[in-house]
């Protein structure tokens, strides 16, 4: 499976320069492969393959130098993206193809990436021998993005990718460039899992961040608490002065800065309990609740927004699948109203925080009893069983 890391890129003015000249290539690339693929259908009543698209491109390259300023990888990569856009209006999941804008072309393909072999073959012996290649793509000495025919780019891994880079892609955003590094990482085999099945409901708490069906509870964090308050008083105070004056500025600017840092240190809790989350149960559960749906709900909208729990949850999805688990979304059928023990209903608002059943005499604070019958429910979606 692929994985893809994203990190933001740092070019000279120069290469920027060169960046956007190269995109300007590539664009022009495909769009020119479209208009060559709808005159040829006009004229044959059949398609242009990917060869001779490829064919052409060779003998472009020898009048037109413009295309040897970037490597042969990227604009080759071209035709794919075309086909890719071709089979998405044949499947019927897409318009027509169409000619690109300056502003749809943000990316860059590099279709291999750092260091591999490749076959060389001697024409007078007829002898083959393998042979180390560097990609256009790869890193240099110093760990930074190394990209032939443009040179070093400062990048900063805040977590190095794991496992082999496949491919690599460079991308505009407004007026920043990011490197996507999608990287194959095999599934954690089953085996392995089999013995040590774990299974678990999460229900998004209201007071906590989470609990679990176990009983586990995660509270919010104290410290993102403290800071969102001040983030709270901050904006206020920015709300009373006048605008655009110098104080004002300094104002936005000081919000500004405790936003990206609540923002970052949010997400990096998200990081870390989905992590152990994702390593400790092989099947997650989860309630499917669109936030739209739950906005409704103004005492909810908060905690929800808060908290976080979409990415919060699409951060557990793709790390139990990384480790080759589960995850489970199921519909909130009345998972706080149920008794996770008998099954009854036992009416209750949202003040109400224990789940007390009249019916079977159960106990049990309402998040974890909600966490239970997600589990449950999301256990027979996928027709558990347990390994005896
Ligand atoms: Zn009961």
């Amino acid at each position: 499976m692929l994985l893809n890391y994203k990190y933001e890129i740092y070019p000279s003015e120069s290469q920027k320069e060169t960046l956007e000249y190269w995109l300007a290539i590539c664009r022009q690339q495909y769009n020119s492969a479209l208009l060559d693929k709808l005159n040829y259908y006009r004229k044959y009543k059949k398609g242009l393959s990917h060869m001779l698209l490829q064919k052409q491109l060779t003998q472009d390259k020898k009048k037109l130098t413009f295309l040897k300023t970037l490597p042969s990888q990227p604009l080759q990569e071209v035709f794919f993206r075309l086909e890719k856009a071709y089979n998405k209006f044949f499947k019927g999941d897409a318009n027509y193809p169409k000619l690109k804008k300056h502003k749809d072309y943000t990316s860059i393909t590099f279709t291999q990436f750092g260091t591999g072999t490749r076959k060389v073959k001697n024409k007078k012996t007829g002898m083959t021998k393998i042979q180390p290649v560097r990609y256009a793509a790869s890193f240099d000495s110093d760990g930074n993005l190394f990209i032939s025919k443009l040179g070093s780019i400062k990048i900063i891994l805040h977590r190095k990718p794991e496992g082999n880079i496949k491919q690599a892609i460079i991308k505009r955003k407004g007026n920043r460039w990011f490197a996507i590094f999608s990287v194959e990482r095999p599934a954690n085999p089953p085996e392995i899992l089999a013995d040590l099945i774990k299974t678990t409901g999460i229900d998004v708490g209201i007071k906590k961040f989470a609990v679990l069906s176990d009983g586990t509870e995660i509270d919010n964090p104290t410290y993102l608490r403290i800071k969102e308050k001040s983030l709270k008083r901050q904006q206020k105070k920015l709300s009373r002065m006048k605008r655009s004056s110098n104080n004002w500025k300094k104002q936005v600017e000081k919000v500004q800065k405790i936003h990206a840092k609540v923002a970052n240190q949010r997400r990096d809790f998200q990081h870390k309990q989905s992590y152990w989350i994702s390593n400790k149960y092989s099947v997650v559960i989860v309630e499917d609740l669109t936030i739209r749906n739950m906005v409704k709900n103004r005492h909810l909208a908060k905690s929800i927004h808060d908290a976080g729990w979409g990415s919060f949850k699409h951060m557990l999805m793709y790390k139990c699948e990384r480790n080759g688990g589960f995850f489970v979304k199921v519909k909130p059928h009345y998972t706080s109203q149920n008794c996770s023990a008998c099954g009854r209903t036992v009416k209750k608002s949202l003040s109400i925080r224990t789940h007390l059943c009249k019916h079977c005499g159960t106990i049990l604070d309402r998040d974890h009893n909600a966490a239970m019958n997600i589990e449950k429910a999301g256990l027979q979606q996928i027709k558990w069983k347990p390994i005896a």
